[in-house]
C-alpha cells in the first residue's frame, strides 16, 4: 500500500524542523505522515538530518528516498540503529547547512537554464559541484562569458517562486518545458513551476525541488567546466565562490 506522505518542504523549503508522526516501518526505512525531508529525485539529493524520540534519543537519517510513488517519502536511517514504532510522535530536522547548500545549488542551476536557453538532457545538484548537461552541438560559450550572466542574475536579486498550473496550461506553453528527454507529471491536475523574477518575468518551468527565495541568495558562483560529452552535449560545471584565478 502507498502510504503518501504530506510533503511540507513544498509550499515552505525553509522548515527546519516539524513534528510528524510515524505510520510504517518497512525494510527501506520510515514513513511519516508529514515530512520536510526532500527525498532525492529531478537531480536533486534528497536530504539527511535526524528524528528525536520523545525520550531524548536521536536516529540518524543517511538518505531519503521516494517509495512506490513520488508520494511515499521513506527516510534511511543510518546503519544499526534503534528505531522508532509506529504511531510514535517525533521531531524530525533536516542537516539545514547542507540543505541550504542544495537549495542554493539548485536555483543556480535553473539561473543556467536562462542564460544558456538549450533542451536540458541532465542534471545533478551536489553541495560544492552541480552540473547540468545541454543537448547544443557547439557551446560558444565561455566559462567566463557564462559566469558573468549568471552572476548579473545573482545580483539583481530577483524573486524565486512557485506557482501551480493545470495540465491544460502546460499543453498550451509547452516552451515552459526545459527537459529534453522528461516530461512533467501530468493526470494529477496540478504541475508545480518555478518562476523567477516578477511575474516570472526571467524564467518559469515545472521543478518539484527545493530552491532558496531569491537569486541574490544563491550567493557567488562561476561555472568551473564546460566540458564535451558526445557530439551534441555539452555539460556545465557550476560551483560555488569566485571564478580561480588561472
Ligand atoms: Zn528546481
Amino acid at each position: 500500500m502507498v502510504q503518501k506522505t504530506e510533503a511540507l518542504f513544498r509550499d515552505d523549503a525553509y522548515l527546519k524542523t516539524a513534528e510528524a508522526q510515524v505510520v510504517a516501518i518497512n525494510d527501506r526505512g520510515i514513513l511519516l505522515d508529514r515530512t520536510i525531508f526532500y527525498a532525492t529525485s529531478g537531480g536533486q539529493p534528497g536530504d539527511t538530518g535526524m528524528f528525536e524520540r520523545a525520550d531524548g534519543s536521536r536516529v540518524a537519517i543517511a538518505a531519503t528516498i521516494t517509495g512506490e510513488t513520488k508520494d511515499e517519502i521513506i527516510h534511511v536511517p543510518a546503519p544499526e540503529q534503534a528505531l522508532p514504532a509506529v504511531g510514535e510522535k517525533l521531531r524530525v530536522a533536516v542537516d539545514w547547512e547542507r540543505r541550504h547548500l542544495l537549495m542554493r545549488m539548485h536555483s543556480a542551476c535553473h539561473l543556467l537554464t536562462v542564460v544558456c536557453p538549450f533542451p536540458i538532457t541532465g542534471a545533478a545538484v551536489a553541495e560544492d559541484d552541480s552540473r547540468v548537461d545541454f543537448d547544443i552541438p557547439d557551446a560558444g560559450f565561455t566559462k567566463d562569458d557564462v559566469t558573468a550572466r549568471l552572476m548579473e542574475l545573482v545580483r539583481a536579486d530577483h524573486p524565486i517562486f512557485t506557482r501551480l498550473i493545470t495540465d491544460e496550461e502546460l499543453a498550451a506553453n509547452p516552451s515552459l518545458v526545459k527537459s529534453k528527454n522528461v516530461r512533467p507529471p501530468v493526470g494529477t491536475g496540478k504541475i508545480r513551476l518555478v518562476c523567477i523574477g516578477e511575474n516570472a518575468s526571467v524564467d518559469s518551468q515545472p521543478c518539484g525541488g527545493t530552491h532558496v527565495k531569491s537569486t541574490g541568495e544563491v550567493g557567488e558562483i562561476h561555472i568551473g567546466k564546460i566540458e564535451k560529452k558526445g557530439r551534441e552535449n555539452r555539460r556545465f560545471r557550476i560551483r560555488f565562490g569566485p571564478m580561480p584565478a588561472n
